[in-house]
């Protein structure tokens, strides 16, 4: 029996405003615990909350974005639990009236199709507190809550079951976390949690239409753990099955220093949320002129920018897809493949040195020390033959570990490529001299004899040499002697 699992996911993202969503405490990341509170965030009794109108901004942005349907009107909601870190005893959230819905992505896994994911909704949402257990100051056995995230916004994208592999969900995650990012409104990092995912997941015989019984998957830090973790559960639940035995339905945690998946306490999951409209706000009204003036002033988003590069640049789909994949570096390459004539040889130095050396370094695209107009200047210098590739490179790693200027380095080092035929002249005399019996070998047929020469020369001019001139001249030169 072959198996087909079905998968649907919550993805929450926390949002770049710089206060909170209901009231106007900071939300900078790091701060002292509790230090960044309030009687609202507290949940005193007798506050009213206030909605930050950047966090409808930022969800417009998303709901164009990924095609969805906007609801002009929308009903804000209270979402009942108990739980340590939630001082208001309820999260303000959005229920039966969303602002927005119906919306969809474009995935695409390597060598397959694009494939189309449903949206359900796209609802905003107030963050919860943190329990503290591992930190050093927390003793054992013992708990401390932060309160500084209460209340800082967050987005919940809800997808339709719709994957039918780990290796799409991955591919939808590096999509979501590409247009949140060029959309400005998250960082989009899943390691520091600023970005989360939930899956919930199922298999059945392929072919049945009706859904098998799902469990709920939480607590993976990163796309690749979401992939392993989805792995792991959906062969689970396959040898499950196989052995005729029932899934149960529950909530796993994934254990991703022992890559296996533990149930999580009943207790710590409560089913019955007893949603109601929050008291304290009014349904939110979004216009038709604040939709048309978000959708008027959408940044280029990267399915657009990735053939535009294509168009624009005449760069292949790989190196398109590459260089748009984080909106800092397609700015980048852009700047550079301005300045320069050869549009692909700025591609080739962006994925080839700049991204080997963003690893070394382990630094960002705007911290990197060879700035875009820096990687301009030493392309334009090879473009005008003044260095060679090789000398190039040299160049771009000097400026990648001193910043100084391409020129200044040149210039310091005595790096200017020598084209000066009467120079080159010299030295190539100097070497037939030098290597007789090279040079007979040669003249009896040996061709291969002419890398050596070059090397000679080559080295003679420690890599400055213009290697055209240099060809040029060893022929016509070798030729003289037949
Ligand atoms: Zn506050």
């Amino acid at each position: 029996m072959i198996y087909e699992p079905v998968i649907g996911l919550e993805v929450h993202i926390q949002l770049l405003t710089d206060s909170k969503i209901f009231c106007s405490c900071s939300t900078k990341f790091g701060a002292q615990p509790n230090s960044q509170v309030c009687p609202v965030c507290l949940g005193m009794p007798g506050v009213l909350p206030v909605l930050n109108k950047k966090v409808i901004e930022f969800g417009l942005k998303l709901a164009i974005a990924t095609n969805c349907k906007i609801n002009t009107r929308s009903i804000i909601a209270r979402k009942n639990y108990f739980y340590p870190d939630l001082p208001k005893g309820y999260q303000i959230s959005q229920y039966e009236e969303p602002f927005c819905e119906f919306g969809h992505v474009e995935i695409q896994v390597e060598g397959q199709d694009s494939k189309t994911i449903g949206l359900t909704r796209i609802h905003m949402e107030e963050d919860a507190g943190k329990s503290m257990h591992s930190e050093s100051y927390v003793s054992q056995n013992e708990s401390l809550v932060d309160i500084n995230r209460c209340g800082v916004p967050l987005l919940e994208i809800v997808s339709e079951p719709d994957f039918r592999s780990a290796n799409q969900v991955g591919a939808y995650l590096i999509r979501m976390r590409q247009i949140v990012r060029y959309l400005g409104i998250c960082d989009g990092n899943m390691e520091e949690g600023s970005m989360r995912c939930d899956a919930n997941i199922s298999v059945r015989p392929k072919g049945q239409k009706e859904l098998g019984v799902k469990t709920e998957l939480k607590n993976m830090n990163s796309i690749s753990a979401v992939e392993k973790a989805l792995d792991y559960e959906i062969n689970r639940q396959i040898s499950v099955l196989e052995d005729g035995g029932i899934i149960q339905q529950q909530t796993l945690l994934w254990d991703a220093n022992k890559n296996v998946v533990e149930p999580m306490r009943s207790k710590e999951f409560a089913h019955d949320y007893r949603y109601f409209p929050e008291p304290d706000l009014v349904p939110i009204i979004i216009t038709e002129e604040w939709i048309e003036h978000t959708r008027t002033n959408m940044p280029e988003l990267p399915l657009a920018k990735k053939q535009r590069f294509m168009s624009e640049y005449n760069l292949p789909e790989y190196d398109a897809n590459v260089l748009t994949d984080d909106p800092a570096l397609a700015d980048y390459f852009e700047n550079v493949a301005k300045m320069v004539k050869d549009k692909k040889a700025a591609s080739n130095w962006v994925m080839g040195e700049v991204l080997r050396a963003l690893k070394e370094k382990n630094c960002t695209i705007n911290e990197i020390k060879v700035s875009s107009d820096f990687l301009a200047d030493i392309i334009q210098l090879i473009e005008e033959d003044k260095i060679s590739v090789k000398i190039g490179k040299r160049v771009f790693d000097d400026c990648l570990n001193s910043g100084h200027a391409p020129n200044k380095i040149i210039e310091q080092k005595g790096l200017l490529q020598i084209s000066d035929a009467a120079e080159i002249d010299v030295i190539v005399d100097d070497v037939l001299k030098n290597n007789p019996n090279e040079v007979k070998l040669y003249l009896q047929g040996k061709e291969k004899l002419m890398g050596f020469f070059v090397g000679q020369i080559m080295r003679a001019t420690q890599g400055k040499a213009n290697p055209k001139t240099v060809n040029d001249m060893l022929k016509k030169k070798l030729n003289e002697k037949n």
